[in-house]
């Protein structure tokens, strides 16, 4: 790697493609001659509102966004989310959510502040390391949405069909997959994803909400800046937005754009995360930890024969160039994330390393 970089295995905040930060790092002290930075300008001036207009449009094309759908770029992350979703989709009061591990949890636990939460499927009775069937949900009638998160970031696991959500409004909190892979828009209702993982700088969150979906008649107690119609109505700059991650975002686009789009993604990551699973499949140290068909492509859950040895192996491997291997501190173990932007040599030089490892201590 150059620039002494090291093989960044984060889930978050995770690596970025190097020629992006080479790009950003060119235009840090002058932005396209505008003579200040993009950190050190108004959101209002004509060049961030380009910045801002680009980096909508190109997501757009490149996930074929809907004419139909709003593109909200809006602070907080992906844990405001938790919250605007039922604060403003909940209008029977009653939604659906699938219970696939932390993440989904974390969402169920907020939207039962705002009304009735069912939990029409769960995989909690096998620790979350595979996705319940999702193809017969009893779904009540007065459902106003059917949540799920489809990578569990922490667990693993990722849906590779979407459930069967009986018409009613398919919600999804992507952002651990978020731009790896294609995506039909015309099949959700709302899709987050708080981009740290796949995208750009933390903080913020990009959501893509069906208009129809997008209401005036909420609670009084609905704050003005958690309302999505307040961003929609503003075009993401209702107030200072997060200009650095909305520039950083859009720069990634543009790359992404330019190598190929979301089908070419699809096919670098699935190859990429073979490379780990193969090895691990055939190891007799190292154990993945979700059941095949399940597996996630970003985040890779897997063990050794013992905590003690996990820790061992995450130390190991940090100080031969690869950092972040220990698993969530919920979970322990080992995780290896693998985004986008972490190349194919870096998954087969951490195999190396692991084969070298597991040589070494059987
Ligand atoms: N959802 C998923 C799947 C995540 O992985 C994360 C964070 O890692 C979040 C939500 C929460 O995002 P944030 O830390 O931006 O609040």
């Amino acid at each position: 790697m150059r620039y002494d970089r090291v093989y960044n295995f984060s889930a978050g905040p995770a690596m970025m493609p190097e020629s992006v930060l080479e790009e950003i790092a060119a235009e840090v002290l002058n932005y396209h001659g505008s003579g200040m930075s993009v950190m050190e300008m108004s959101h209002r001036s004509p060049v961030f509102q380009e910045i801002l207009s680009q980096a909508e449009a190109d997501l757009r094309t490149l996930m074929h966004i809907p004419d139909n759908y709003k593109v909200l770029f809006v602070q907080g992350g992906g844990t405001v989310q938790f919250a605007m979703v039922p604060m403003n989709l909940m209008k029977n009061g009653v939604a659906c959510y699938v219970e696939t591990g932390a993440w989904s949890k974390k969402a169920i636990a907020e939207a039962k502040r705002y009304g009735e939460v069912k939990i029409v499927a769960s995989s909690a009775d096998k620790n979350f390391s595979y996705l319940p069937d999702c193809s017969a949900l009893d779904i009540p009638g007065n459902a106003d949405y059917v949540y799920i998160c489809e990578n569990e970031t922490i667990n693993g696991t990722a849906y590779h069909t979407l459930p069967d959500t009986k018409g009613k409004v398919l919600v999804a909190d992507q952002s651990s997959l978020f731009l790896s892979r294609p995506c039909d828009v015309s099949k959700y209702g709302l899709i987050w994803a708080g981009v740290q993982k796949n995208v750009g700088p933390a903080g913020m969150a990009i959501v893509i909400i069906r208009e129809d979906l997008i209401r005036e008649d909420l609670p009084e107690f609905v704050p003005t800046y958690l309302r999505y119609k307040t961003h929609a109505d503003a075009d993401s700059l209702y107030n200072t937005p997060n200009c650095w991650s909305i520039y950083c975002c859009g720069k990634v686009f543009q790359y992404l754009l330019a190598n190929g789009g979301l089908e070419a993604m699809a096919q670098r990551n699935e190859e990429k995360a073979a490379v780990l699973y193969d090895f691990l499949d055939r190891s007799k140290f190292f154990t993945a930890a979700v059941l095949k068909e399940d597996r996630s492509l970003m985040n890779v859950p897997f063990v050794s024969p013992s905590k003690e040895q996990d820790a061992e192996v995450a130390a190991s491997a940090k100080a031969a160039g690869f950092d972040n291997l220990k698993g969530h501190k919920s979970v322990g173990g080992l995780r290896a994330s693998i985004y986008n932007a972490m190349p194919k040599e870096g998954v087969e030089a951490l195999v190396d390393f692991l084969k070298k490892y597991e040589a070494e201590h059987t």
